[in-house]
């Protein structure tokens, strides 16, 4: 059988944007009173932001309109997931202002993305219209894997659920008012691993979204008990396939193995912590953390695509140093990024007037993994 593989180029980082429509809460007149100030232009790629204080306009791999619907999202990842079940490691990063749609597009919309699908099968799995990035991920995942023609002979697939707040980690698939933090350890020849992280072993879509749900009822439980925010932590996904073939025309089998990793990311709005008396030494140390991760993930997407656009041009080109060992979220992710695995990153906007300067400060940021 052809093995249909999308072999990605060493690194390819894809940069889309997406501005969500104007909520009314923002447009209110008696509340902030915003308009829309950021639209995209037809050549789907650039967008434009048209204020009396600020005109900008800047080119990205993809550019969504508010009008865009989950479904189009999904589509400009697909081949991203295809990649990741023919054996590459691919990641996938909402990046944004809080209330700016990560959340939105990763899994749906509040509670509802997994609640609401029915699921019996392997490939009868079927999703809310508005299922975000990480439901329609896992359905096409198992529709992959459950090929015929691919010549797989045996597949097992993991998922673990972390959610990274103030530079410690925490297990999402247990309850946690009886966990507690976890730590990164690394073993030459296994890599880099969570020791006591509950990874389950799935069998299918159906299997894979109960553990979404699980995961984001804990968070819920963690949010009510433990006074944590999720707008200040990073939720991590990860699901790990390994899998056997035998290829036509090829000797013996190939074993596979790739991690898929999906982040919902803290939100990168800037903290005025000498204006905001309110926050104690805690409150500031955890905002620091937060700014602390989102720098170094910056500055490593920007090392890694520096690195691609590099060897692109001369195989023989000496890659400059990636500071994942700097945040625990990239470290995490060390073993994930890189190589020949493709990354994508879904930067969210409002287009509220109000949110403009924050709003120009995610565009730099995808400007520099661009
Ligand atoms: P974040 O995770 O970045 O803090 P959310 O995903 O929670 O943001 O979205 C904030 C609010 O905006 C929610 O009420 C959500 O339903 C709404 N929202 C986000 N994206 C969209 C969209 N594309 N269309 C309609 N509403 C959206
Ligand atoms: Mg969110």
């Amino acid at each position: 059988p052809s093995s249909g593989l999308d072999i990605p180029t060493p690194t390819s980082i894809e940069v889309l944007i997406r501005v969500r429509p104007l909520l009314s809460h923002e447009s209110d007149e008696d509340t902030r009173n915003a308009s829309s100030c950021i639209s995209t232009l037809a050549d789907n790629r650039t967008i434009s932001i048209n204020h009396p204080s600020k005109q900008l306009q800047c080119e990205y791999d993809w550019s969504f309109p508010q009008s865009s619907s989950q479904e189009e999202i999904y589509d400009k990842v697909n081949s991203c997931v295809n990649s990741f079940t023919n054996g590459f490691n691919a990641t996938i990063f909402a990046y944004g202002q809080t209330g700016s749609g990560k959340t939105h597009t990763m899994f749906g919309p509040e509670g509802y993305a997994v609640q609401r699908s029915t699921y019996g099968g392997p490939n009868h799995a079927i999703l809310n219209a508005n299922a975000g990035v990480i439901p329609r991920s896992i359905v096409q995942i198992f529709k992959n894997l459950h090929r015929k023609d691919l010549g797989i002979v045996n597949v097992t697939a993991y998922v673990s659920f972390v959610q990274v707040y103030n530079e410690q980690l925490f297990d999402m698939l247990r309850d946690p008012r009886r966990s507690s933090s976890l730590e990164i350890h690394e073993e030459p020849g296994q890599g880099i691993y969570v020791s006591g992280l509950s990874e389950y072993a799935v069998r299918n879509a159906g299997d894979c979204l109960a553990l979404v749900k699980l995961g984001e009822e804990n968070r819920a439980i963690r949010e009510t008990h433990m006074n944590t925010a999720s707008s200040r932590s990073h939720s991590l996904f990860q699901i790990i396939v390994e899998q056997t073939r035998i290829e036509d025309g090829a000797e013996g089998e190939r074993v596979l193995k790739s991690k898929f990793n999906l982040v919902d990311l803290a939100g990168s709005e800037k903290w005025d912590t000498r204006k905001e008396r309110k926050f104690n030494n805690d409150q500031i140390s955890e905002l620091t953390n937060i700014n602390l991760s989102l720098y170094t993930l910056g500055r490593c997407i920007a090392a890694l695509a520096k690195n691609g656009k590099a060897l692109e041009k001369d195989p023989d080109a000496i890659p400059v140093h990636v500071p994942y060992r700097e945040s625990k979220l990239t470290r995490l992710l060390q073993d994930s990024l890189g190589g020949n695995s493709k990354t994508v990153l879904i930067a969210t906007l409002s287009p509220a007037s109000d949110c403009l300067e924050e709003s120009v400060s995610t565009l730099r940021f995808a400007d520099r993994a661009h």
